[in-house]
């Protein structure tokens, strides 16, 4: 069991928080509950999905950003970029106006994300997990669900440095004459990715020196563009610009990974599939697949919370761009990669993720078997209807709270209503339901 702490880039605004309980139905792993009128978000069960940020209608859930005037801090400053970024802008924007804007907000030296993929084809890497089928590790949100809710496939997942992080080595050892100053940012689509680059001590945090969101950045080039779109001209840069191949341009869309690995595949995205299918594969693990693809947002990363842009026109856009580019690596690129290869050796694997540590019912095992009896006894005499009025996202969550002492059986506003009125209103909404509070006594000190 893993207990590392990770870093955590979603948060609640409270002063905007009505405690409307939409984020709370909607969290694949429970981890909200409403108190006090606001929502609070359980870091441990988190796995920054963002679920909750796109249903909160109130915009009380935020994602930290880096400010862009940390730049200054640096004298070269290299913007690692996901194709997804330049698919946000529809084709008035062409990419070398894109490219062009970026260099003027002050970076030197620009990568595409997916240079790694191509970086990791070259120096044919080798994935250290044997179990099948191997899951990709690319999407951390679905790294963190599986490390919290399916520990029994944590071995299943692949070991591979994401093409990012393996895009953020090359840049370092290509400029490394220039290491004093040197900064690394990476653009981010979610807040997922943004919680596995900060994470104090990973193999990934020193990578890293700033995280730039992309719907920031967006506006960003969007508002330089309005006033110097004239001025801008479509320059290449092509020494730090490297076009990669058509599969890695196509890597972060649903099938980009499994269309290039061989044997039998899938790709699943949105995260209710992934969990429905990570059931199943836990319960029948001799399948015959050999490669999973698991993205927790709907078509990819083009779906990624930070995303400002319609996901189908997005994805539409970066397909048509990788059309156009060559299937087989450009010489120019394979030779500064072959150059660098020791920058890699023996560095393209990160150790095996482990189960996460996610406090259950107690760590003790005898003291969580008496909280789960209580746990039973309780969800019995609730009434079942999981409305979620009491602040826990259902009456089995609300149960289990009660057991470990963290909520009151008094919150349950539907046992609150005991007037013979009440109760005959109730019952016309939701049928007649047993709701005596026989052995409770016990669990409402
Ligand atoms: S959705 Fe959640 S965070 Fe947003 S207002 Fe409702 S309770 Fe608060
Ligand atoms: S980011 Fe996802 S896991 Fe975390 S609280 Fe929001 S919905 Fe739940």
């Amino acid at each position: 069991m893993s207990t590392q702490l990770f870093h955590h880039a979603l948060y609640i605004v409270e002063h905007a928080c009505k405690g409307c309980t939409h984020c709370m139905k909607r969290c694949p792993t429970q981890a909200i509950r409403i108190a006090k009128g606001k929502a609070r978000i359980d870091n441990g069960l988190c796995i920054e999905c963002g679920q909750c940020m796109a249903v909160c209608p109130n915009n009380a859930i935020a994602i930290e950003q880096d400010s862009l005037s940390q730049l200054e801090s640096y004298t070269t400053r290299v913007a690692i970029v996901p194709a997804v970024f330049f698919a946000q802008f529809d084709d008035s924007v062409t990419l070398g106006q894109i490219i062009t804007t970026l260099y003027a907000l002050g970076f030197t030296h620009l990568y595409l994300a997916e240079t790694g993929v191509d970086i990791l084809t070259v120096l044919e890497a080798k994935d250290q997990s044997s179990s099948l089928p191997l899951i990709s590790n690319f999407c951390p949100s679905v790294q963190r669900l599986i490390q919290v809710r399916f520990p029994l496939l944590v071995g299943n997942l692949s070991t591979l440095r994401s093409p990012a992080q393996v895009t953020a080595m090359f840049a370092r050892s290509e400029l490394k004459t220039l290491a004093d100053g040197l900064g690394v940012f990476y653009f981010s689509p979610c807040a997922a990715k943004i919680a596995q680059f900060k994470t104090e001590g990973s193999e990934e945090h020193r990578l890293f020196d700033g995280i730039i969101n992309f719907d920031t950045a967006y506006n960003l080039v969007c508002a330089y563009l309005a006033k110097h779109k004239e001025a801008v001209q479509e320059e290449t840069r092509a020494f730090s610009f490297p076009v990669c191949t058509r599969k890695a341009l196509r890597w972060s869309l649903v099938k980009g990974q499994s269309s290039n690995h061989s044997g039998r595949c899938l790709a699943v995205d949105e995260m209710h599939n992934v969990i429905e299918f990570l059931e199943i594969l836990e319960d029948q693990q001799d399948t015959n697949l050999q490669f999973l693809e698991l993205d927790a947002c709907a078509e990819g990363c083009v779906g990624g919370i930070l995303t400002v842009r319609n996901r189908f026109l997005a994805t539409e856009r970066l397909r048509h761009w990788s059309s156009t580019v060559p299937k087989q690596l450009d010489q120019n690129l394979c030779e500064r990669i072959l150059r660098h290869k020791s920058a890699f050796y023996k560095n393209l694997n990160l150790e095996p993720a482990a189960p996460l540590e996610v406090l259950g019912l107690d760590t003790d095992h005898a003291k969580a078997l008496q909280k789960l009896r209580k746990a039973e006894r309780i969800l019995a005499a609730l009434p079942g209807i999981d409305c979620g009025l009491c602040g826990s996202p259902s009456c089995k969550a609300l149960a289990e709270d009660i057991a470990k002492s963290q909520a009151s059986i008094r919150q349950c506003v539907v046992l609150k209503l005991k007037s013979a009125k009440d109760l005959n209103s109730l019952a016309r909404i939701w049928g007649e339901r047993s709701i005596a509070a026989d052995g409770l006594k016990d669990d409402q000190a």
